[in-house]
């Protein structure tokens, strides 16, 4: 039977959808689990950071009586959320540590009474006995449990606390329940079922594909240099992340582009809770800020509109990477995940790892996750079939999105030279680290070969027809093959593995990326910059003066820019130039509410415009 009108009328979540929310369709399985919801089961979502996760618990929380009960650990994000569903017309709170006794009282009171459609509570709150009898006098529509990798103990984001959360299935049996994560694997899948009696939810795992950022692995050296060019070239104005591993290299980095003019912000857990907060508020308040932080600056990070993710380091794993990159973009626009990254990052880590204090299986683990990483860097091929290779999940073509795939690199069949590589780490009795290896190749004059006699040996000097560029890139591709390994005590220093035997005995031949030609890089700016506004030049003027009007409404309310509109909305006012209210509601992001607060000030601006 064809879809009519009346009916996508006659279903209330897409009714809901449009008129609060300003959408017309679901993504991914959003409508299959706000169904599963509103009939009364319990629901395990796994969707990437950005997929749209919120909508599946609010929804039915309107629809279904009664209040819904958010569990989350991000505290500090609570007053955004709420100020965000309040711009849409819907009835949110939150109770947490940070409100006064009387607030408290007014939020349970409007909870007693009916008044709220969304409730927010931080775990530990919740689990307070005081808070469980209060929620039994209440209606309550659903729980939603977000963050739910919080139950994992392996995870960096445990919390105790959520493994009680299971009580909820005791004291409030017939509440659906449903439990949200953008973290991919299996195991703490597994462990988000049995945590909190989960057996019987419906599982619902959506793809980790996030097509629309881009990914760019430099090559090592000079990466201060390569990310003001790559500032320069795609972000010249955009709010974006850059990640570094110390907080040395953050405040230094921090300061350098400041001097240099972009507005940008340190984060690390180093700087007074004061200044901290007060960064991470002004990177959301403001429009094109970068916040250089370590990865204490990330989780709960709800700004839809950070347009690139850079990387000064190397993460320490695949599923790192791709929980950091996934900050960018969460808005469905163009978004780059750029990162440059050194040998010495493999160093640094390695060594990091080994004075910790985790068990040697731990230990090897995380040693084998950075193999893992350092593989995705070095790889000539399609980065985000390896990436999504990674999670379980297959792409069938390369992507056409990511830096190998734009600019594939060009190969060199590297058998000889790698040849005499090994037999240099053989020779010098694998206990030298690369820079030394890569003197005694081009035949250097360092007294230090010459105090070891490395410079008698058979492969002094057998490398001098290649540049020490050359020769770094090319160990530091061994090591990310795992024909080297760094040493996990030595400083530094690099051991043959048993994969090199082949290689040495002449039987594989082995081929590796040459450098990316700068020219390049140029062609790609022009693209992505088109794509990332879509945007024609006469657009242009009339969306700068709609983004204007947008700073001001949020500044006078005192909330970010994106919960007024969010860019794509702005970008679609620009371009349809919508004349009256009617045809305002029609641009995607625009429901009832919005278009009654804001409507005839956009009209205004537009009409200005022309
Ligand atoms: P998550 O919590 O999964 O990271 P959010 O719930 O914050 O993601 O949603 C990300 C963005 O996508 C939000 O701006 C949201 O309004 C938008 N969004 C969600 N669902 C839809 C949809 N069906 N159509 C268009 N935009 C959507
Ligand atoms: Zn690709």
């Amino acid at each position: 039977m064809p879809h009519t009108a009346t009916e996508k009328e006659a279903n209330p979540a897409q009714a809901l959808l449009s008129k609060y929310f300003g959408y017309d369709q679901f993504r991914h399985y959003q409508a299959d689990i706000i169904d599963a919801i509103i009939a009364g089961d319990d629901a395990l979502v796994l969707m990437p950071t950005g997929g749209g996760k919120s909508l599946c618990y609010q929804i039915p929380a309107l629809i279904r009586e009664g209040v819904g009960v958010i569990v989350s650990p991000l505290i500090a994000l609570m007053q955004d959320q709420v100020d965000g569903l309040q711009a849409l017309g819907i009835r949110g709170a939150f109770i947490n540590s940070s409100q006064d006794f009387q607030t408290r009282q007014g939020v349970e009171q409007d909870l007693l009474q009916g008044r709220l459609d969304l409730l927010y509570i931080a775990p530990e709150r919740l689990l307070k006995i005081e808070t469980l009898q209060l929620l039994s006098r209440a209606n309550i529509a659903l729980f939603a449990i977000d963050e739910a990798h919080c139950v994992s103990q392996w995870g960096h984001d445990f919390r105790p606390e959520y493994q009680q959360l299971k009580i909820l299935a005791d004291h409030f049996p017939g509440v659906p329940r449903i439990a949200l994560t953008a973290t991919a694997d299996q195991r703490t899948r597994q462990e988000i079922v049995d945590q909190l009696s989960l057996h019987q939810a419906k599982q619902f795992i959506n793809s980790f594909d996030r097509p629309n950022i881009t990914y760019t692995i430099a090559e090592g050296g000079q990466s201060k240099q390569k990310l003001w060019t790559f500032l320069q070239q795609h972000h010249e104005n955009d709010a974006g992340i850059v990640y570094c591993l110390s907080r040395k290299k953050v405040d230094d980095i921090a300061a350098w582009l400041s001097d240099q003019g972009r507005p940008a912000l340190p984060y690390h857990a180093g700087l007074p809770n004061e200044v901290r907060a007060r960064n991470q508020s002004r990177f959301l308040k403001e429009e094109g800020l970068i916040i250089v932080a370590t990865i204490a600056f990330g989780m709960g990070i709800d700004k839809p509109d950070v347009r690139f993710v850079a990387h000064l380091n190397l993460p320490k794993s695949i599923e790192a990477y791709y929980q950091e990159t996934g900050r960018a973009g969460r808005d469905g626009e163009r978004a780059n995940a750029w990162m440059a990254y050194q040998l010495n990052d493999v160093i640094t880590l390695s060594q990091m790892l080994q004075a910790s204090e985790g068990s040697e299986h731990y230990k090897r683990i995380t040693l084998q996750k950075l193999d893992a990483m350092l593989a995705l860097c070095e790889m000539t091929s399609c980065r985000r079939q390896a990436l999504l290779a990674y999670f379980n999940e297959t792409l069938d073509e390369p992507c056409g999105n990511c830096d190998n795939c734009l600019n594939p690199p060009t190969t060199w069949d590297g058998t000889e030279a790698a040849q005499k590589a090994l037999s240099c780490v053989y020779r010098t009795g694998q206990r030298f680290g690369v820079s030394y290896l890569v003197d005694v190749l081009s035949g250097s004059d360092n007294p230090r070969l010459q105090n070891n006699h490395h410079d008698q040996i058979s492969t002094f000097g057998i490398g001098a027809d290649l540049n020490k560029t050359v020769w770094r890139s090319l160990f530091r591709q061994l090591i990310a093959r795992g024909y080297l390994q760094v040493d996990v005590e030595g400083f530094g220093s690099i051991h043959l593995t048993e994969k090199c035997r082949a290689i040495l005995k002449g039987d594989k031949t082995i081929y590796f990326r040459q450098s990316v030609k700068k020219e390049k890089a140029a062609t790609s700016k022009k693209r992505t910059k088109a794509a990332l506004l879509e945007l024609k030049t006469e657009d242009q003027p009339l969306f700068d003066a709609l983004k204007a009007l947008r700073t001001e409404l949020a500044s006078q309310q005192n909330v970010p820019p994106y919960v007024i509109f969010h860019d794509r909305t702005l970008i679609a006012m620009a371009k349809d130039r919508p004349q009256d209210s009617d045809e305002l509601e029609q641009i995607s992001g625009v429901g009832a509410k919005k278009l009654e607060r804001y409507g005839e000030d956009f009209l205004n601006v537009i009409a200005m415009n022309p």
